[in-house]
């Protein structure tokens, strides 16, 4: 190691438990089992630490970098308000095995979501009974899709799902489905209007036009499998937060918190780090694991080949934008109004945890996405909370004076994340997906973005896995 500064220790711990170490260990070739390698792992959200954590349990020495002064990048649960609400992923689908698997390797404890009977509709700011919809002079859609709301419409176009297992959206024979979603819907006779519906909360594009009809038909495919374990929905008590928190604690290394990595430099057999304080290290191999947008700040030597860089360039993040609220009654059951919202103006979504917190407060969240956020992204906090604020008071009256602002969370301005995760554009996802996850030279490539049969904390943790035994492969 060659530092400037405070010492910072390689440290390894030899076989420590950990599921998938073993079995991993069995993928190897003997030579990448012998002897110790240093890899530098850049990023401390799920998939850092997961590499870290296997690395370390193969025997191997490993240093963690993370910008931040915070452990866990997009799982981030808001533990300075009331009910710590989650600003980041929230969800923890009942097959997602490896999350599941970690929270409770950590004594961790997982809860069923609390949630409300389902989305209340708001079409052009009027509450619509769903039952309503059908006859409602809103409803513009053709004869034969009336019964559809317009929150279902998408998955009522799309049809039987054509994936048939998790990794087929990837292969090239899918190619002819990775096409604009929007002049899919238009061909089925969806009107300007119809299309807008399915747009206001699209979470796999940020515009319809931009939309990869396969990349929906991905997340769909996900969601079913979901739905198949007939189990609810999961998340950690006291905060998905705890999750990243807990893998760091179990590291030997320790996770050096505001150390910004700004370039990758490699020269034979090695690496060499340099973090935003001039100190440089070196080592046998780097795992980064950065969102896209903040990955295009660093500074490769060698630099990335021109398809790195042309993916770079092509793929977006998702816009997602919160304001947290707090309610100090459940001012909905009064009207006998659903708890949570579908909107196809500004707002997108609002969702509410039916449970009160220990504070006695209801938890609320309106959730912005796509390109709706930009106004909002585009003001100040104070002014956003209030634009925010306002839209809702008139999008709900119920709310008015019941609710209070908590936290205002931007993850497309956000240097660190760029967005949410990464978007698939229409005829990119076949190169693209490969692209992302091809190794630089000693630099190995993890995070969302590099999953293959999951996506978000799932897809993390199992692109930690495939970089580790890359890494450790090609490090033999
Ligand atoms: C609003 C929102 C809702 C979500 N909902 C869900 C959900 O319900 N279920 C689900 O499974 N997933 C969900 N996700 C996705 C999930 O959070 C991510 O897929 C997962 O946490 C990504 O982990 P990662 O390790 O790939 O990336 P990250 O968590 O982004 O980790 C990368 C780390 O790198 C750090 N970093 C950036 N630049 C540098 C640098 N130059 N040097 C050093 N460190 C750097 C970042 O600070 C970050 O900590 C959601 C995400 C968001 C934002």
């Amino acid at each position: 190691m060659n530092a400037s500064g405070p010492r910072l220790a390689w440290t390894r711990r030899r076989f420590l438990a950990l599921a998938g170490a073993t079995a991993m260990a069995g993928l190897l070739p003997k030579s990448a089992l012998a002897g110790t390698r240093r890899v530098i792992v850049i990023g401390a959200g799920l998939s850092g630490l997961a590499a870290a954590g296997l690395l370390e349990s193969l025997g191997h020495e490993v240093l963690v970098f993370e910008a931040r002064e915070r452990i866990g990048g997009r799982v981030w649960s808001l533990d300075t308000v009331p009910g710590s609400p989650e600003g980041g992923a929230n969800t923890i689908g009942p097959n997602y095995g490896r999350t599941i698997g970690t929270v409770r390797r950590h004594g961790l404890e997982l809860r069923a979501q609390p949630r409300g009977p389902g989305l209340g509709l708001l079409i052009d700011g009027q509450a619509i009974e769903r039952d309503a919809w059908a006859a409602s002079p809103l409803n513009t859609l053709p004869e034969t899709l009336r019964d559809a709301t317009p929150d279902r419409l998408a998955s009522v176009l799309m049809g039987d799902n054509p994936l048939r297992t998790s990794t087929q959206w990837l292969e090239p024979g899918m190619s002819e489905r990775d096409v604009p979603a929007g002049e899919f819907f238009r061909a089925q006779g969806l009107d300007e209007r119809a299309l807008q519906w399915i747009d206001a909360n699209n979470s796999y594009g940020n515009r319809l036009q931009d939309t990869s009809l396969l990349g929906l038909y991905a997340a769909n495919a996900g969601i079913l499998r979901a739905i198949a374990w007939r189990q609810p929905a999961l998340e950690t008590a006291g905060g998905n937060q705890r999750i990243p928190e807990a893998m760091a604690a179990a590291l030997k290394a320790q996770v050096q918190l505001g150390s910004r990595v700004e370039a990758i430099i490699q020269r034979a057999g090695g690496v060499q780090v340099i973090t935003d304080s001039g100190r440089r290290f070196d080592a046998d191999g780097a795992i980064c694991t950065l969102p896209l947008p903040a990955m295009a700040r660093l500074r490769f030597e060698p630099g990335l080949d021109a398809g790195w860089r042309g993916a770079m360039a092509r793929i977006e993040y998702h816009k997602v934008s919160q304001l947290h609220l707090l309610a100090a009654e459940p001012f909905w059951e009064e009207t006998g109004q659903p708890a949570s919202w579908w909107t196809n103006g500004p707002l997108g979504r609002i969702f509410t945890r039916t449970r009160p917190n220990a504070a006695g407060h209801y938890n609320m969240t309106v959730w912005i996405n796509g390109d709706a956020c930009d106004p909002f992204d585009a003001m100040s906090e104070a002014g956003a909370i209030e634009a925010i604020t306002a839209e809702l008071e008139r999008t709900l009256p119920g709310a008015r004076g019941q609710v209070e602002p908590a936290a205002l969370v931007r993850w497309a301005p956000d240097p660190d994340s760029g967005g949410a995760w990464a978007l698939w554009p229409p005829g990119g996802i076949h190169e693209l997906t490969a692209t992302v996850r091809r190794p630089h030279e000693r630099v190995f490539f993890a995070g969302e973005h590099t999953g293959q049969a999951y996506s978000g904390m799932e897809a993390a943790l199992e692109s930690a896995e495939r970089a580790v035994l890359e890494s450790l492969r090609r490090l033999a």
